[in-house]
Protein backbone atom coordinates (compact mmCIF):
# COMPACT_ATOMS: atom_id res chain seq x y z
CA UNK A 1 0.00 0.00 0.00
CA UNK A 2 1.05 3.60 -0.59
CA UNK A 3 0.23 6.25 1.77
CA UNK A 4 0.59 9.67 0.00
CA UNK A 5 0.99 12.53 2.87
CA UNK A 6 1.42 15.69 0.55
CA UNK A 7 0.31 16.95 -2.28
CA UNK A 8 3.31 17.38 -4.11
CA UNK A 9 4.06 13.47 -3.35
CA UNK A 10 0.55 13.17 -4.59
CA UNK A 11 0.89 15.23 -8.09
CA UNK A 12 3.98 12.45 -8.60
CA UNK A 13 2.04 9.96 -8.43
CA UNK A 14 -0.82 11.02 -10.64
CA UNK A 15 1.25 12.41 -13.45
CA UNK A 16 3.19 9.08 -13.20
CA UNK A 17 -0.58 7.15 -13.72
CA UNK A 18 -1.51 9.51 -16.59
CA UNK A 19 1.79 8.79 -18.45
CA UNK A 20 0.68 4.96 -17.88
CA UNK A 21 -2.67 5.73 -19.08
CA UNK A 22 -4.70 3.95 -16.31
CA UNK A 23 -7.73 5.93 -14.63
CA UNK A 24 -8.20 6.78 -11.28
CA UNK A 25 -11.07 6.30 -8.89
CA UNK A 26 -11.44 7.99 -5.67
CA UNK A 27 -13.48 7.30 -2.85
CA UNK A 28 -13.18 10.65 0.19
CA UNK A 29 -13.72 9.31 3.73
CA UNK A 30 -12.77 11.13 7.36
CA UNK A 31 -11.41 8.00 8.47
CA UNK A 32 -12.77 5.32 11.41
CA UNK A 33 -13.49 3.30 8.80
CA UNK A 34 -16.34 0.63 8.74
CA UNK A 35 -18.00 -1.68 6.15
CA UNK A 36 -19.69 1.07 4.56
CA UNK A 37 -16.37 2.39 3.79
CA UNK A 38 -15.09 -0.68 2.44
CA UNK A 39 -17.91 -0.85 0.33
CA UNK A 40 -17.41 1.75 -1.63
CA UNK A 41 -13.99 1.06 -2.08
CA UNK A 42 -14.91 -2.22 -3.64
CA UNK A 43 -17.35 -0.44 -5.79
CA UNK A 44 -14.58 1.71 -6.74
CA UNK A 45 -12.19 -1.40 -7.42
CA UNK A 46 -14.53 -3.82 -9.54
CA UNK A 47 -15.39 -0.53 -12.07
CA UNK A 48 -11.74 -0.73 -12.38
CA UNK A 49 -8.67 2.01 -11.79
CA UNK A 50 -6.08 2.59 -9.14
CA UNK A 51 -8.14 3.40 -6.13
CA UNK A 52 -7.19 6.17 -4.11
CA UNK A 53 -8.97 6.65 -0.75
CA UNK A 54 -8.48 9.86 0.69
CA UNK A 55 -8.54 9.81 5.32
CA UNK A 56 -8.97 14.14 6.10
CA UNK A 57 -11.27 15.16 8.99
CA UNK A 58 -12.22 18.02 7.17
CA UNK A 59 -11.94 20.94 9.81
CA UNK A 60 -14.25 23.50 7.63
CA UNK A 61 -17.25 21.29 7.61
CA UNK A 62 -17.98 21.11 11.26
CA UNK A 63 -19.35 24.01 13.46
CA UNK A 64 -18.40 25.60 16.73
CA UNK A 65 -19.20 22.97 19.19
CA UNK A 66 -19.67 19.82 17.18
CA UNK A 67 -17.23 17.42 17.25
CA UNK A 68 -14.14 17.78 15.29
CA UNK A 69 -11.68 17.91 18.17
CA UNK A 70 -13.30 14.21 19.49
CA UNK A 71 -14.54 12.86 15.96
CA UNK A 72 -12.49 9.21 16.32
CA UNK A 73 -9.39 8.63 14.66
CA UNK A 74 -7.68 5.40 13.86
CA UNK A 75 -5.13 5.48 11.03
CA UNK A 76 -3.78 1.87 11.59
CA UNK A 77 -6.99 0.25 11.88
CA UNK A 78 -8.11 2.44 9.02
CA UNK A 79 -4.92 1.31 6.96
CA UNK A 80 -5.78 -2.74 7.78
CA UNK A 81 -9.93 -2.01 6.56
CA UNK A 82 -8.15 -0.77 3.51
CA UNK A 83 -5.59 -2.94 2.50
CA UNK A 84 -8.67 -6.04 3.44
CA UNK A 85 -10.34 -4.79 -0.08
CA UNK A 86 -6.75 -3.65 -2.17
CA UNK A 87 -3.60 -4.37 -0.95
CA UNK A 88 -2.13 -1.87 -3.77
CA UNK A 89 -4.43 1.21 -2.61
CA UNK A 90 -3.07 4.72 -2.48
CA UNK A 91 -4.42 6.49 0.93
CA UNK A 92 -3.60 10.37 0.78
CA UNK A 93 -3.50 11.21 4.42
CA UNK A 94 -2.73 15.02 3.89
CA UNK A 95 -2.95 16.85 7.44
CA UNK A 96 -5.01 20.72 7.86
CA UNK A 97 -1.85 22.35 6.54
CA UNK A 98 -1.29 20.30 3.11
CA UNK A 99 -5.20 21.06 2.63
CA UNK A 100 -5.47 24.50 3.42
CA UNK A 101 -1.72 26.16 3.18
CA UNK A 102 -1.20 29.85 4.18
CA UNK A 103 -3.16 31.76 1.59
CA UNK A 104 -5.63 29.33 1.19
CA UNK A 105 -9.01 31.56 0.28
CA UNK A 106 -11.50 29.61 -1.83
CA UNK A 107 -14.97 28.52 -0.99
CA UNK A 108 -17.41 26.47 -2.74
CA UNK A 109 -20.62 27.50 -2.36
CA UNK A 110 -23.62 25.09 -3.86
CA UNK A 111 -27.19 26.65 -3.05
CA UNK A 112 -30.58 24.89 -3.62
CA UNK A 113 -30.26 21.53 -2.59
CA UNK A 114 -28.43 22.72 0.33
CA UNK A 115 -31.16 24.72 2.12
CA UNK A 116 -33.18 22.28 3.79
CA UNK A 117 -31.97 19.24 5.82
CA UNK A 118 -28.79 19.11 7.48
CA UNK A 119 -27.83 22.80 5.83
CA UNK A 120 -30.17 24.53 7.93
CA UNK A 121 -29.15 22.88 11.31
CA UNK A 122 -25.52 23.08 10.58
CA UNK A 123 -24.98 26.06 8.96
CA UNK A 124 -21.47 26.16 6.90
CA UNK A 125 -21.51 22.26 6.78
CA UNK A 126 -21.81 21.98 2.86
CA UNK A 127 -19.92 24.89 2.21
CA UNK A 128 -16.49 22.97 3.90
CA UNK A 129 -18.14 19.80 2.29
CA UNK A 130 -18.07 20.97 -1.57
CA UNK A 131 -15.42 23.24 -0.67
CA UNK A 132 -12.80 20.10 0.28
CA UNK A 133 -14.37 17.70 -2.32
CA UNK A 134 -13.14 20.91 -4.93
CA UNK A 135 -9.78 20.47 -4.08
CA UNK A 136 -9.44 16.60 -3.75
CA UNK A 137 -10.93 16.26 -7.01
CA UNK A 138 -8.44 18.75 -8.09
CA UNK A 139 -5.35 17.00 -6.54
CA UNK A 140 -6.51 13.31 -7.23
CA UNK A 141 -8.11 13.84 -10.56
CA UNK A 142 -10.37 10.68 -10.37
CA UNK A 143 -12.21 9.63 -13.47
CA UNK A 144 -15.34 8.22 -10.97
CA UNK A 145 -15.60 9.17 -7.39
CA UNK A 146 -17.78 7.20 -4.94
CA UNK A 147 -20.37 8.61 -2.06
CA UNK A 148 -22.37 6.78 -0.12
CA UNK A 149 -26.17 8.03 0.03
CA UNK A 150 -26.59 7.45 3.79
CA UNK A 151 -25.42 10.85 3.27
CA UNK A 152 -27.98 11.18 1.10
CA UNK A 153 -27.69 15.29 0.58
CA UNK A 154 -23.79 15.24 0.37
CA UNK A 155 -24.35 13.48 -2.86
CA UNK A 156 -26.97 15.77 -4.04
CA UNK A 157 -24.43 18.70 -3.34
CA UNK A 158 -21.48 16.76 -5.15
CA UNK A 159 -23.41 16.06 -7.74
CA UNK A 160 -24.78 19.73 -8.15
CA UNK A 161 -20.95 21.14 -8.06
CA UNK A 162 -19.79 18.67 -10.42
CA UNK A 163 -22.56 19.38 -13.07
CA UNK A 164 -22.27 23.35 -12.30
CA UNK A 165 -18.86 23.57 -12.85
CA UNK A 166 -18.39 21.30 -15.52
CA UNK A 167 -15.83 18.96 -13.47
CA UNK A 168 -14.67 16.18 -15.56
CA UNK A 169 -15.65 13.22 -12.58
CA UNK A 170 -18.14 10.65 -12.50
CA UNK A 171 -20.16 10.84 -8.82
CA UNK A 172 -21.23 7.39 -8.25
CA UNK A 173 -23.99 6.87 -5.13
CA UNK A 174 -24.03 3.43 -3.31
CA UNK A 175 -26.67 2.39 -1.06
CA UNK A 176 -26.44 2.29 2.65
CA UNK A 177 -24.70 0.04 4.58
CA UNK A 178 -26.71 -1.37 8.14
CA UNK A 179 -26.02 -3.11 11.25
CA UNK A 180 -28.59 -6.23 10.94
CA UNK A 181 -30.92 -5.07 13.28
CA UNK A 182 -31.24 -1.68 10.33
CA UNK A 183 -28.65 0.94 12.08
CA UNK A 184 -26.92 2.23 9.44
CA UNK A 185 -22.83 1.96 10.23
CA UNK A 186 -21.45 5.57 10.84
CA UNK A 187 -17.86 6.36 12.49
CA UNK A 188 -20.11 7.83 15.29
CA UNK A 189 -21.74 5.19 16.02
CA UNK A 190 -19.06 4.49 18.56
CA UNK A 191 -20.25 7.34 20.64
CA UNK A 192 -23.26 4.94 21.50
CA UNK A 193 -23.63 3.50 24.87
CA UNK A 194 -25.47 0.30 24.69
CA UNK A 195 -28.88 1.80 25.50
CA UNK A 196 -28.01 4.91 23.04
CA UNK A 197 -27.63 2.42 20.63
CA UNK A 198 -31.03 0.69 21.37
CA UNK A 199 -32.78 4.58 20.94
CA UNK A 200 -30.86 4.47 17.47
CA UNK A 201 -32.82 1.88 15.74
CA UNK A 202 -35.87 4.19 15.98
CA UNK A 203 -33.78 5.99 13.04
CA UNK A 204 -34.37 3.27 10.99
CA UNK A 205 -37.63 2.08 12.16
CA UNK A 206 -39.21 5.21 11.89
CA UNK A 207 -37.89 5.47 8.31
CA UNK A 208 -39.42 1.84 7.44
CA UNK A 209 -42.75 2.62 9.18
CA UNK A 210 -43.09 5.75 6.75
CA UNK A 211 -42.10 3.43 3.63
CA UNK A 212 -45.14 1.01 4.51
CA UNK A 213 -47.20 4.18 4.73
CA UNK A 214 -46.23 5.13 1.61
CA UNK A 215 -46.50 1.35 0.02
CA UNK A 216 -50.22 1.67 1.46
CA UNK A 217 -50.29 4.57 -1.14
CA UNK A 218 -49.61 7.55 1.63
CA UNK A 219 -48.36 10.41 -0.93
CA UNK A 220 -48.75 13.30 1.77
CA UNK A 221 -45.50 14.33 2.78
CA UNK A 222 -46.90 15.82 6.07
CA UNK A 223 -48.35 12.97 6.86
CA UNK A 224 -45.34 10.79 6.36
CA UNK A 225 -43.39 13.00 7.88
CA UNK A 226 -45.67 12.32 10.92
CA UNK A 227 -45.67 8.73 10.98
CA UNK A 228 -41.74 8.49 11.10
CA UNK A 229 -41.49 11.70 13.53
CA UNK A 230 -44.22 9.97 16.25
CA UNK A 231 -41.66 6.57 16.02
CA UNK A 232 -38.64 8.99 17.04
CA UNK A 233 -40.89 11.18 19.47
CA UNK A 234 -41.96 7.90 21.33
CA UNK A 235 -38.17 7.07 21.54
CA UNK A 236 -36.59 7.87 25.39
CA UNK A 237 -33.45 8.99 24.59
CA UNK A 238 -33.92 10.00 21.27
CA UNK A 239 -34.05 14.36 20.37
CA UNK A 240 -35.23 14.89 17.06
CA UNK A 241 -33.55 17.09 14.84
CA UNK A 242 -35.66 16.98 11.61
CA UNK A 243 -37.71 14.53 9.98
CA UNK A 244 -38.29 15.76 6.31
CA UNK A 245 -39.90 14.21 2.99
CA UNK A 246 -38.59 15.92 0.30
CA UNK A 247 -38.21 15.44 -3.94
CA UNK A 248 -35.49 12.70 -4.24
CA UNK A 249 -34.16 14.80 -6.82
CA UNK A 250 -33.91 18.52 -6.04
CA UNK A 251 -34.35 18.48 -2.16
CA UNK A 252 -37.56 20.90 -3.07
CA UNK A 253 -40.85 20.14 -2.59
CA UNK A 254 -42.32 16.35 -2.98
CA UNK A 255 -45.00 15.59 -5.79
CA UNK A 256 -46.96 12.34 -5.03
CA UNK A 257 -45.73 10.87 -8.42
CA UNK A 258 -41.87 11.65 -8.41
CA UNK A 259 -39.71 9.34 -5.97
CA UNK A 260 -39.44 10.95 -2.65
CA UNK A 261 -36.85 11.18 0.14
CA UNK A 262 -37.48 10.65 3.44
CA UNK A 263 -34.54 12.10 5.46
CA UNK A 264 -33.90 12.18 9.73
CA UNK A 265 -31.82 13.69 12.10
CA UNK A 266 -31.94 12.85 15.81
CA UNK A 267 -29.53 13.32 18.68
CA UNK A 268 -28.86 10.09 20.48
CA UNK A 269 -26.46 10.37 23.57
CA UNK A 270 -23.47 12.32 22.60
CA UNK A 271 -24.04 11.39 18.68
CA UNK A 272 -25.74 13.10 15.89
CA UNK A 273 -27.19 10.85 13.43
CA UNK A 274 -28.80 10.89 10.22
CA UNK A 275 -30.66 8.23 8.12
CA UNK A 276 -32.64 8.24 5.33
CA UNK A 277 -34.86 6.29 2.68
CA UNK A 278 -36.11 6.84 -0.91
CA UNK A 279 -39.94 6.00 -1.58
CA UNK A 280 -40.09 5.38 -5.17
CA UNK A 281 -43.91 4.65 -6.83
P1 LIG B 1 -17.33 9.84 6.26
O1 LIG B 1 -16.01 9.21 6.59
O2 LIG B 1 -18.36 9.63 7.31
O3 LIG B 1 -17.19 11.26 5.80
O4 LIG B 1 -17.88 9.05 5.02
C1 LIG B 1 -17.10 8.87 3.86
C2 LIG B 1 -17.97 8.27 2.79
O5 LIG B 1 -18.50 7.02 3.25
C3 LIG B 1 -19.17 9.15 2.47
O6 LIG B 1 -19.40 9.12 1.06
C4 LIG B 1 -20.28 8.48 3.22
O7 LIG B 1 -21.55 8.70 2.66
C5 LIG B 1 -19.89 7.02 3.11
N1 LIG B 1 -20.55 6.23 4.14
C6 LIG B 1 -20.55 6.47 5.48
N2 LIG B 1 -21.32 5.56 6.13
C7 LIG B 1 -21.83 4.75 5.17
C8 LIG B 1 -22.72 3.62 5.18
N3 LIG B 1 -23.24 3.15 6.32
N4 LIG B 1 -23.02 3.04 4.01
C9 LIG B 1 -22.50 3.50 2.84
N5 LIG B 1 -21.66 4.55 2.75
C10 LIG B 1 -21.33 5.17 3.90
Amino acid sequence: MNIIRTTEELRRWRAAVRAAGRDVVFVPTMGFLHRGHQALMRAAVESGGELVVSIFVNPMQFGPGEDFERYPRDEVGDLGRIREVDPSAVVFVPSVTEMYPPGFSTRVIVSGVTAPLCGRSRPGHFEGVSSVVARLFGLVQPTRAYFGLKDYQQVATIRRMVADLALPVEIVGCPTVREVDGLALSSRNVYLGPEDREAALSLSRGLARGAEAYAAGERDPSVLEGVIGAVLQAQPGVRVDYVEVLDADHLGMASPDRPMVAAVAAFVGRARLIDNRVYTP
